[in-house]
């Protein structure tokens, strides 16, 4: 693999992407300030871009390297794996195949971890759950699977809804016990539906603006598990959840991050 290296700065680095194209370049790639040009054959550069360096590169499978250091995750009574590692989950777990790809939530992330355990935690059964902020699906689809009567996932990236519908199906979790739909709460488009639990993986300063939504879609008592929110946010969440008359407050820590439960207030 023939590569060009180019070190650019900010200021000509748009007319050296430019003539590298020109110049018949097959790709092009920017790391760390360098640019990374990909040709078939060496070819003749204009004096601008002279100054690099040929470079003939074994080819690497990049993704194949990424995908070879993913691990089972272990959250409560389920096990998060890519499709390939299927077979190791341990018995007695509850499998949860995620498709790495271009939603958040493969499983890997502390927060999409503290979540499936808080979830795992709770007893789901008959219980209607929403998932603000789906991304992957991977919590709706945890909650299916925990047992759930119902599973809504709302993400306000349309991108997410195809990829959570995707990893659903692969987890044979019907259509029926689950849905996702583009929107959130708050925006005004959301249904007066009433829900058991209420999980969130965002941050602080939208839980802080959410909260008032997130007592009105919980019934009375019902639980309420956030995430996404770093240690020095904490505060403002607690704040939130005080204003909105939530009870039973506590607090997880894993490294930088921090997951909060509550039970929503006696409407
Ligand atoms: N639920 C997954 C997990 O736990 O791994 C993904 C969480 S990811 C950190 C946050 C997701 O929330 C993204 O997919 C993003 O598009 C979505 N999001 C951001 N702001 C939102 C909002 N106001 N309402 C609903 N979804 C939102």
């Amino acid at each position: 693999m023939l590569v060009y290296h180019l070190p650019g700065t900010f200021e000509t680095r748009e007319a050296h992407l430019d003539l590298l194209w020109e110049a018949g370049a097959t790709g092009l790639e920017e790391r760390a300030g360098l640019i990374r040009a990909y040709f078939d054959t060496r070819a003749e550069l204009d004096d601008d871009i002279a100054d690099g360096e040929w470079r003939d590169e074994v080819e690497q499978d990049w993704q194949a390297q990424f995908k070879a250091t993913l691990r089972p995750v272990l959250a409560g009574r389920v096990t998060i794996v890519p499709p390939w590692l299927r077979h190791e989950v341990g018995a007695g777990q509850t499998a949860l195949v995620i498709e790495p790809g271009m939603a958040f939530g493969t499983g890997h992330h502390a927060t999409t971890r503290m979540a499936v355990e808080a979830l795992s935690a709770l007893d789901l059964g008959g219980r209607r759950v929403l998932d603000v902020g789906t991304g992957s699906g991977v919590l709706a689809i945890a909650a299916a699977l925990l047992g759930a009567e119902h599973a809504t996932g709302l993400d306000i990236d349309p991108l997410t809804i195809p990829i959570a519908t995707e990893n659903a199906e692969i987890n044979g979790v019907p259509p029926g016990r689950v849905a996702f739909a583009e929107g959130s709460l708050g925006l005004g488009d959301d249904t007066d539906e009433v829900y058991d639990v209420l999980v969130a993986n965002l941050y602080a300063e939208l839980h802080d603006l959410l909260a008032g939504e997130y007592a009105a879609a919980l019934r009375p008592g019902g639980p309420l598990i956030l995430t996404g929110i770093l240690t020095g946010k904490l505060a403002l969440v607690r704040a939130a959840l005080d204003r909105e008359g939530f009870g039973d407050v506590t607090v997880r820590e894993d490294g930088e991050w921090v997951l909060v439960t509550a039970t929503a207030p006696a409407q």
